[in-house]
């Protein structure tokens, strides 16, 4: 009968594990140091190019949670952009998948200077979890020259975050 089952549904507790908030002083201390790195190096704003190169999805999520109403990292100038052409860095996703390869080339050749490439989580690294198979080429850096790798099977955007300004305070 679906009605019963609808109704235990509706009133069970849900499966998942409650998320494990982020430390608010981290969180304001990552970001202050990360906008005052960027001011000097970028003019008080950092363009970032997200491309899944295979992923599962997972990294997404925790890019799309930066993106989200606890970082909320427009505020401080850095911000998601649709086209390359407007990006300080491309931050690729999962392993490179062969038919990713081309768009990663391309989408790269679009950026202007300095052109960082980002490669966040284990399968951006080496193609993780998927690496030995037949579509895979490998890691992000088998495709283009990778400045930085923010491991992890999802990095955290804390992590992520702390990438981030590692690379622009090394670029400053
Ligand atoms: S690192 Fe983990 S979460 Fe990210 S794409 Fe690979 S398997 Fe998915």
């Amino acid at each position: 009968m679906l009605w019963p089952r609808l109704a235990r549904s509706l009133l069970r507790r849900p499966l998942t594990d409650a998320p494990v908030p982020p430390l608010p002083e981290t969180v304001a201390a990552l970001t202050e140091r990360l906008e005052a790195a960027s001011r000097s190096r970028l003019g008080r704003s950092l363009a970032i190019r997200a491309v899944n190169a295979g992923s599962c999805n997972g990294c997404e999520l925790e890019l799309g949670a930066l993106q989200g109403v606890v970082y909320d990292l427009e505020r401080f100038g850095l911000r998601f952009v649709e086209s390359p052409r407007h990006a300080d860095v491309l931050l690729a996703t999962g392993p490179a998948v062969r038919n990713m390869s081309e768009a990663l080339l391309r989408a790269h050749a679009c950026m202007p200077e300095p052109g960082w490439v980002v490669a966040v989580g284990d399968c951006a690294l080496d193609g993780g979890l998927f690496r030995d198979g037949y579509a895979v080429a490998g890691g992000i850096g088998a495709v283009l020259p990778v400045d930085l790798v923010i491991p992890g099977c999802p990095p955290s955007p804390s992590l992520i975050l702390e990438g981030l300004l590692a690379l622009v305070e090394a670029e400053a």
